[in-house]
């Protein structure tokens, strides 16, 4: 295979006015990759790619999941992991609350960043959450008030913000009311979830905007894209023309889809940041440590990472 090294590798830089200085990778491959994952990993090796994905450089780094283990026995040892957790200084590392009984579970092992997450479909609410699309945000509004009673921000997570595996098209209308009733509820950031990858550029600056007519601000809002159909960059360059700041991604693209037949799930941090890179937007991330951290994943779980920059590196 073709090895290249060192700045060589990097893509060329050229900036585009009108876009972002810098941006916030949001990493999600410890919980969201791994949740998604068939293989369940030893605690030692979840801790150590946590601590890999930290000296990369990453801001944030989504650590575990307080998701019944019933429900994801891949993130089972939430409790033992986040007390074991060597948290480097500057880093955030936020953990998934499903309700009140996770909360308490995430507070005893000193978590000091929560993500909750809603639906906005009925159908994915009622397969997935077992609930309503309104049960859902009332099961999240007293980890949320909770949690910021003790000076705890909150993410929310909207699931299905562009297309569901049951109902189909989601009007943008459906994303954008969740969204201004989880700011109301006191959210730090809404992340919008491409949850089966099927949004399209044209689709995501629709869903922004109604977003925005809802009343949320655009430095509110955060993207979580799936490459599923080959989609996620185009969707991220189209989310940076809107002013969008934070994107989510999943190193090696950890996870794949469980509501298609694909590999492909997460877009991958390294095609994410090869992309910001290229248009010299900061990220302080180094991209070598990052796909190395994800070669020496892959070689773990004994399958490649479907990262195209990954394979491309070869290293
Ligand atoms: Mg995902």
């Amino acid at each position: 295979p073709r090895t290249v090294a060192g700045m060589d590798a990097l893509p060329a830089v050229h900036p585009r006015p009108g876009l972002p200085s810098r941006v916030s990778v949001y990493e999600v491959g410890p919980r969201d990759g791994l949740q998604a994952e068939k293989t369940m990993l030893p605690l030692p090796v979840k801790l150590e790619l946590i601590d890999r994905l930290g000296e990369t450089g990453l801001g944030i780094i989504e650590a575990t999941s307080f998701v019944s283990a019933r429900w994801v026995p891949q993130l089972a040892d939430a409790d033992d992991l986040m007390a074991r957790l060597q948290r480097r200084p500057g880093v955030r590392y936020p953990v998934l609350v499903p309700n009140e009984r996770g909360l308490e579970r995430a507070m005893a092992v000193g978590a000091d960043e929560l993500a909750i997450f809603v639906s906005a479909t009925e159908t994915f609410a009622k397969q997935n959450l077992g609930t309503t699309l309104d049960g859902a945000i009332d099961m999240a509004a007293p980890v949320v008030r909770a949690a910021k009673r003790e000076g705890i921000q909150v993410r929310g997570y909207i699931s299905m913000c562009f297309g569901d595996p049951w109902e189909g098209r989601v009007d943008p209308a459906a994303p954008a009311a969740v969204a201004a009733r989880l700011l109301e509820l006191g959210c730090s950031t809404i992340s919008l979830g491409d949850t089966i990858g099927v949004a399209t550029a044209g689709h995501v600056l629709a869903v922004l905007d109604r977003v925005r007519a809802a009343g949320v601000p655009r430095d509110r809002i955060a993207l979580h894209l799936h490459d599923t159909y080959g989609q996620a960059l185009a969707n991220v360059l189209a989310g940076l023309e809107a002013g969008i700041t934070e994107f989510d991604s999943s190193a090696g693209g950890l996870g794949g889809c469980p509501y298609a037949k694909s590999a492909t799930g997460n877009l991958a941090t390294e095609d994410l940041v090869w992309m910001l890179d290229g248009l010299g937007i900061e990220t302080g991330i180094d991209l070598m440590k990052l796909a190395a951290t994800s070669r020496w994943l892959a070689a773990t779980l004994g399958r490649p990472s479907p990262s195209r920059v990954v394979a491309a590196l070869g290293i």
